[in-house]
């Protein structure tokens, strides 16, 4: 059975060493993260997910949910068990607002523990997470009355929530959803449709779940311009704050899929079920999108939370799995054979991944950080530059995050060989739950539009003029530095590359908006490259000045600057193959008419 362990010495790294997050102390929040908090939310976490979630990982993955003929759901066995201690620890609390009842902790904190919460256990971690969400939007737009009613249960634990967007013909474009929302006397709405592939949707975990759906009223318009939000409870509740009727709200059934057995995916439907607007009506799609940019960043620390655990467990077996000899001759003459990490193609998939996780993990928390300083920051502008980069790295972190993800899972199953293959290894779970990253919280190819379309050209480039100086700048600091100098110039050029993709968009996605999507999905990439570039560029500078100041910890710190050295020259070369793709054009690509797609 695959083991886990929070990698706690590179989340302080990056907390204390790259973030420095003792710098914001004077900031709302900031304050309460005190040297000793953050510890605790490091090791304290990370030793309930090793402990508590890790455990039930392969055991929910085997076992499921079940659905009952009641319409009821039960979670693996455990489940129950495990959320009434992360209840009791107030894990799901730690950055939620403290007007409710929340810790007020800064996101970033929030982040490092949703990485080890979702490589733990990636079933577990959505329950707490998808409520999370739903506060954020019910924080942002609902009533004071909506938010008192709601947000100190949701926010205690004692409720979970959850997001309903899908129908069963519409996912991507939302603006085709059918669920209908009459206007009552008593001021609520009855809704009535049916949501489907609705995640934590029914489970015993919980008395009340507090569904936000998404649906149009009689007199609205049949596009995504005609899209409210509303709170439906699954159980009423009353004024005095006791649990009422069951509301017309069902689970019809649960999917069978791929991965992920131990989070209940649900068809729900509403039957004139009650349900109360949050926000105005008709804006409800930008009362959602406070929910889905957190939970699209979320999501991309899924992807990290896949990659790290199966890393772990790829490393163990690359130690002491003897197959073959060494190219160089014998590593371990004494033994008939020596341990798979002698060859250089096992550890191209390890460094690989390395590189990966731990770049991915500093992009993460950096755009934790991010979050933060765009709401608390002291000054304007300040909060307008880290909401512009945020605003343009969420697609990054989230498709970029995950598609590498996923690929590093794969590539740690491939070093288990056959045994990976074998369900017992446990290795395959990691690919199969490190799969719906990918396409859930917008399709990655929907984010790389995203990305292109919307966050290049905002306010005249703004965002992505600021990143290309945040690197550039990174690159100049870093180019005098002989540990750093090569990384340096390769990240420069990357960051080349994609100033001149951004470009090319420029120039020719106007005329023939093809040419945008036929390279969106590469421009994402290019821009994960440099944005891990950045972060390889800041860990190695700090681990060079710290072994230069010949304290602790020596070996990690030399670690840290192969891999830096490692990512400039296995990563960033790529930048330019991408580059070169995105500049084909679409006309190739869009040429042949629908019908030569058929091949009988
Ligand atoms: C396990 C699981 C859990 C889920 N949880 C939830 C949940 O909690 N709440 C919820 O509301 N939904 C949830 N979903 C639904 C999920 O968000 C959708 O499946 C996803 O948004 C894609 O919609 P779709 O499946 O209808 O695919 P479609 O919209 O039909 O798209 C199919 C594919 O076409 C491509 N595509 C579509 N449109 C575009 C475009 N404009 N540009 C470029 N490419 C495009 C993408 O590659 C996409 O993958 C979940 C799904 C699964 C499988």
């Amino acid at each position: 059975m695959p083991t886990y362990k929070a990698p706690a010495r590179d989340a302080r790294f990056i907390l204390n060493e790259i973030l420095r997050l003792e710098r914001y102390r004077d900031l709302p929040g900031f304050a309460n993260a005190t040297p000793d908090i953050v510890e605790a939310v490091i090791e304290e976490g990370g030793k309930f997910a090793a402990e508590v979630l890790a455990p039930l990982n392969a055991s929910g993955d085997a076992q499921g949910c079940t659905r009952h003929a009641d319409g009821s759901v039960t979670t693996p066995e455990g489940f129950r068990q495990a959320y009434a201690l992360f209840r009791e620890a107030g894990w799901g609390a730690l950055s939620l607002p403290e007007e409710f009842g929340g810790q007020g902790l800064p996101h970033v904190l929030g982040f490092v523990m949703e990485e080890f919460l979702s490589a733990a256990n990636q079933s577990f971690a959505m329950y707490p997470g998808l409520a999370n969400g739903a506060v954020a939007s019910i924080h942002a737009k609902a009533s004071p009355e909506l938010k008192a009613k709601y947000l100190p249960r949701m926010i205690s634990g004692e409720w979970l929530g959850t997001m309903n967007l899908t129908e069963p013909h519409c996912g991507t474009d939302l603006g085709l959803i059918r669920t209908r929302a009459v206007p009552q006397a008593d001021g609520s709405h009855a809704i009535t449709g049916t949501k489907i592939f609705i995640s934590a949707g029914e489970h015993d975990l919980t008395d009340n779940i507090i569904h936000l759906v998404l649906a149009k009223t009689p007199d609205a318009p049949d596009s995504s311009k005609g899209i409210s939000l509303f709170i439906v409870p699954k159980v009423l509740v009353n004024d005095d704050g006791s649990p009422g009727d069951r509301n017309a709200v069902s689970c019809g059934a649960i999917e069978h899929k791929m991965g992920i057995h131990a989070n209940a995916t649900c068809v729900l439907n509403y039957d004139g079920a009650k349900g109360w607007l949050v926000g105005e009506e008709t804006k409800g799609l930008a009362a959602m999108f406070i929910m889905m940019n957190a939970a699209r960043l979320g999501v991309g620390i899924q992807g990290l939370g896949q990659a790290e655990a199966a890393y772990q467990n790829a490393v163990l077996y690359a130690r002491e799995r003897r197959q073959g000899r060494a190219l160089t001759g014998p590593a371990d003459p004494q033994e008939k054979a020596d341990p798979l990490i002698v060859q250089p193609d096992v550890r191209r998939m390890l460094m690989d991944a390395k590189a990966f996780t731990e770049g991915m993990r500093a992009l993460a928390l950096w755009g934790g950080l991010q979050v933060d300083l765009s709401h608390k920051a002291a000054s304007e502008e300040e909060r307008q530059m880290a909401d512009d980069l945020i605003g343009l790295l969420t697609p990054v972190i989230k498709g970029y995050g995950t598609d590498k993800g996923f690929e590093t899972a794969v590539n740690m199953q491939q070093i288990w060989g056959g045994h990976g293959y074998i369900a017992e290894s446990g290795m395959e779970q990691f690919v199969r739950d490190g799969r719906i990253p990918m396409i859930y919280e917008g399709a990655n190819g929907v984010q790389a539009m995203d990305l292109v379309g919307r966050k290049l050209p905002a306010n005249m480039g703004r965002a992505v003029q600021a990143f290309f100086a945040l690197v550039d700048g990174e690159c100049a600091a870093a180019k005098d530095n002989a540990q750093l100098a090569d990384l340096a110039q390769r990240v420069e050029k990357a960051n080349g590359e994609l100033k001149a993709a951004t470009m090319w968009f420029m120039q020719n996605a106007m005329a023939n908006p093809n040419n945008a999507g036929a390279g969106a999905y590469h421009y994402m990439h290019i821009m994960g490259i440099v944005a891990l570039g950045m972060m390889w560029l800041r860990m190695g500078k700090v681990a060079d000045e710290a072994l230069k100041a010949g304290g602790e910890d020596k070996a990690f710190y030399e670690t840290k600057l192969i891999t830096a050295r490692y990512f400039g020259e296995r990563f960033t070369p790529d930048a330019g193959a991408l580059r070169r793709k995105i500049e084909a054009g679409s006309e190739a690509m869009m040429a042949l008419p629908a019908e030569s797609f058929a091949t009988a």
